[in-house]
Formats: structure tokens, C-alpha cells, sequence
């Protein structure tokens, strides 16, 4: 029989529950159980003034925000409608059925104000971080690092070359964020380095053609994540360019290891960490095992000898050619020591013009010029720690976890929509990453630790030991 539908909407009083019409498994609900707000007024409020109209209250705020963020709503305006229409986002915000969603300007005033100043999201962020660690599930036995290029709230038209740039006047009237552009430019005052272009409304914004596409405004977003549950344990903005990715992995490798006091075995990374400089610093000053490719170009293809075809003598601090005579930095002492270290951070060994002369090996090994020359990196020992660490089948097992981070990225921008930005400026950029670095962590929480899924997960992350190659057998082995 065909039913008939009562259009009864006009009855004045109903009895409603709210908790009762949200599912029992939905995501919001493992996200509220994880989600603790409790030190948020304490951190806000110098923040706040003791008179005056009551503002909106910062735990509304947040947990709208977390709604954005965890759901992929990037506009602010849909945000509140959709916190006014949507049930489970009303029961997850704790507001009523009549209470009054805040209007989308005076959200909009209140994020990018006073929770800016605050920090707020980073307090957020780092509160997230350590329910994940006290749910256990942050080991701290390797961490994976990488970038993502998001594009920036900035049109390719609205730009200047970059020489022009620099003659921007300063002035009280400027934007948010060019103001943060001129006052980091004043904190550098690297006269040397000139962009290209230079956006005028996100001049902190590199322009990047490195999708491969037309060029673009850009930041980088980096991850650094504990690699058995996926947890982010830091994220920081930075300029899409290899040197500003490699700092901001230092810098957040530095931040855990103050703040938790935790410092991994092994570090998972792409070429891009592959640097002597920044294998030097993993392996020589904080005992971290790189488990990096090396950035290596001594090896030869058109059939003259490779660097890998001369031996390395460490105490004699010489090589030694195919044909058993040695390159030297020195072949004489001088009376005024000289400077053997290169701007590129290497030493020259150079080998005797008189050996190659009578060599037969000459066509082979220099057909070009009368003796051979090697640059041998300063930082070449952990290289070498690097280059023994690739023939192990630990490297094997970390360069398939290297995918973990690359899923992330893509659940950044597939699932969570956050592919552009919607705020500007370093500052800007750095609030959105913390906030979706802190909802994606909530949502894995929420899925983990769901009671049906915790028991298979939590059994496949604690029940596997890892297995790290201790460094100090390692180093020894080599040397
Ligand atoms: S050319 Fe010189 S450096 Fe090369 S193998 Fe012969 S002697 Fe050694």
C-alpha cells in the first residue's frame, strides 16, 4: 500500500534528543572522544579582554573548525550553515537545537585575530599529538619526513618580477600578509637570493613550476610522522625549495625531541634529505640512521672510472687510483697552511701529473686532463653510513613505509579538499597545516581505536618489533 506522508510540521512542542539522532559509529563521535579542550580557555586567555560583549567562545571555534578540517569544508560561510543545518555537527559543537551558530564574519574576525596571536592551533595540534601518545600510538622507533606543494590564495596575474618587488613601500595599511612578507625580509636580508615573481597579494608564496604544469603560487607543507600508526608528530610551512624543506625537517626533528623527548633510530626521507650536509647532521650529531638515498653524482656513465673504482685511505687521508698510486690534497707542505675546504664544503685530491703521464690506464680513468681529480665531500663518512644502510633489507622494508607519508599527503588533499589555500601569508599557511595535521590525526584515532577495528590494528602495530641497525656496528663496519 502506498504510504502518505503526514506534513505534521506544525506542532509546537516536540521531545527531541539530540544525542539520540546521531549514529552510534559516526566519525564525529570517535573524534569528540579523542578531542580534549579543556587547557583551551587557560591558554587563551590573556588573549581575551574582562570587559566588553562576551565573545564567541573558543571551544565553539575549535570544534567548528575540526568539523572543517576533519570533513573538507573549506569555506568559512558553508562551514556555519552547515553547523546550523547539520545535526551531528550541532551534537559534536554542543549546541542545541535553538542555540544560535555564530555568523561567518565574526568567525572569520575571531580565527584569523586573537587565535592567531595565541597560537591556539598549535596548542591544538600538540594536544591532539599527545592523546595519540597516550592511547599508544606513537612509538618513536622511525620517523618519516616529506613535502607537499599546495597552492596558495594567490593569482598568477596579480604579480610583480621580482627585482620590482623590493622596492614595495612599507606602510601601516599593508595587508597581513605582505606586512609578514617585508618583516621577514628585514629578519633574512638576503640581498642574493631574487625571485622570479613575487605575488602581490601572498608575497611570501614561492612561485614553483615544479608539478610540471604552468607555474604557480606555492607553499610546502612538511610532515614528519611516526611511521607504525601514521601520526603526525610535526608539521611546519615553509617555501617550495629543497633547502627550506630540509630546514623545516630539522627543525621539527628538534621541536619533538625538546618537547616529548623523543628522538627516532631512523629517519625515512626522499633524495631531497639526501644532502652530505643533512646526512652528516642525522648521522653525526643526533645519531639518527638516514635512511635516505644518497645524493651522489661521482658515478661516471661514459665508461671512465667512477669515485667507487679508487680506495678511500683514512689514515693516510688519500685515494688510491685502479693502478695503485694515490691523489692527495697536499703533494707538498707549504709554509702558509692552506685552505683545503672548498665553498662547496669538499676536499680536492688531485693525482701525480707524472704517474698519469706513463699510465696505461690513462684513456680510461682522465683521457682529458693530465692527472685525476676527486672531490671528496666533507661530510663523506656519512655518506658512507648512508651508502651501507642502502644494502640492507631494513632499507628495503623503509622505502615501502615511505609510501605511509604520500598517502597522507593525499589524503590532505583528496579526501580533506585542502589542494589551495584559503588563508594567506606564512602564518596562514602554517594555521591551515596545523589544523589539518590535527584533524587527520583525530580521524585516525577515531578509526584505530573504534572498539571492532582496535583489536586487529593495535595487534598489527605492537606485535611486529622492529628491527634497527644499531649506527655504532654500522659506522664500525665501515671504517
Ligand atoms: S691515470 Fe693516473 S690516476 Fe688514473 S689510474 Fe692512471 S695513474 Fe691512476
Amino acid at each position: 500500500m502506498m504510504g502518505f506522508q503526514t506534513n505534521n510540521q506544525e506542532r509546537l512542542f516536540y521531545s527531541f534528543n539530540l544525542e539520540d539522532h546521531v549514529p552510534k559509529n559516526h566519525l564525529l563521535r570517535g573524534i569528540a572522544q579523542y578531542l580534549d579542550l579543556g587547557d583551551l580557555r587557560q591558554h587563551l586567555t590573556e588573549f581575551y579582554s574582562h570587559t566588553g560583549r562576551p565573545s564567541i567562545d573558543p571551544e565553539l571555534m575549535i570544534r567548528m573548525l575540526v568539523i572543517g578540517y576533519s570533513f573538507g569544508i573549506r569555506s568559512e560561510r558553508r562551514l556555519c550553515e552547515e553547523v546550523h543545518l547539520n545535526l551531528a555537527y550541532r551534537w559534536f559543537c554542543k549546541l542545541g537545537l535553538e542555540d544560535a551558530v555564530p555568523d561567518h564574519s565574526t568567525f572569520s574576525k575571531n580565527r584569523h585575530g586573537r587565535f592567531r596571536k595565541s597560537d591556539a592551533f598549535r596548542h591544538l595540534f600538540e594536544s591532539v599529538l599527545q592523546r595519540c601518545m597516550s592511547e599508544g600510538l606513537v612509538r618513536g622507533e622511525g620517523f618519516a619526513t616529506d613535502a607537499s606543494i599546495i597552492k596558495a590564495d594567490a593569482q598568477r596575474m596579480q604579480s610583480v618580477p621580482g627585482e620590482e618587488a623590493m622596492n614595495w613601500i612599507q606602510s601601516e595599511d599593508a595587508p597581513r600578509a605582505v606586512q609578514e612578507y617585508l618583516d621577514a625580509l628585514e629578519e633574512t636580508n638576503d640581498p642574493s637570493f631574487i625571485p622570479k615573481f613575487v605575488s602581490t597579494t601572498d608575497p611570501s608564496a614561492t612561485w614553483t613550476g615544479a608539478t610540471g604544469g604552468p607555474a604557480f603560487f606555492a607553499y610546502c607543507t612538511n610532515y614528519l610522522i611516526d611511521l607504525k600508526a601514521c601520526i603526525i608528530v610535526d608539521v611546519e610551512a615553509s617555501a617550495v625549495n629543497k633547502a627550506a624543506e630540509v630546514d623545516a625537517t630539522r627543525t621539527m626533528i628538534e621541536r619533538v625531541e625538546d618537547k616529548y623527548d623523543m628522538k627516532p633510530d631512523r629517519l625515512v626521507g626522499d633524495t631531497n634529505y639526501g644532502s652530505a650536509a643533512m646526512l652528516s647532521w642525522l648521522v653525526d650529531e643526533k645519531q639518527i640512521e638516514p635512511h635516505v638515498p644518497v645524493c651522489d653524482k661521482s658515478e661516471r656513465k661514459d665508461g671512465t672510472f667512477s669515485v667507487s673504482d679508487f680506495q678511500w685511505d683514512e689514515q693516510a687521508d688519500e685515494y688510491r687510483c685502479p693502478e695503485g698510486h694515490a691523489l692527495r690534497s697536499n703533494w707538498r707542505p707549504f709554509k702558509k697552511p692552506r685552505k683545503r675546504i672548498t665553498n662547496e664544503d669538499t676536499i680536492i685530491y688531485r693525482s701525480s701529473q707524472s704517474d698519469c703521464a706513463a699510465c696505461p690506464k690513462k684513456d680510461r680513468c682522465c683521457p682529458n686532463t693530465e692527472f685525476r681529480k676527486i672531490a671528496r665531500s666533507i661530510h663523506e663518512n656519512a655518506r658512507d653510513v648512508a651508502r651501507h644502510i642502502h644494502l640492507t633489507p631494513e632499507y628495503q622494508r623503509s622505502r615501502c613505509e615511505r609510501k605511509k607519508i604520500e598517502m597522507l599527503f593525499a589524503h590532505l588533499k583528496r579526501i580533506l579538499k585542502l589542494d589551495k589555500l584559503r588563508l594567506r601569508g606564512h602564518s596562514g599557511a602554517q594555521d591551515e597545516f596545523l589544523l589539518a595535521a590535527a584533524a587527520q590525526n583525530l580521524r585516525r584515532m577515531a578509526k584505530w581505536l573504534a572498539p571492532k577495528a582496535q583489536e586487529t590494528n593495535l595487534a598489527r602495530i605492537f606485535h611486529e618489533p622492529p628491527q634497527p641497525i644499531p649506527m655504532r656496528a654500522m659506522a664500525h663496519q665501515i671504517a
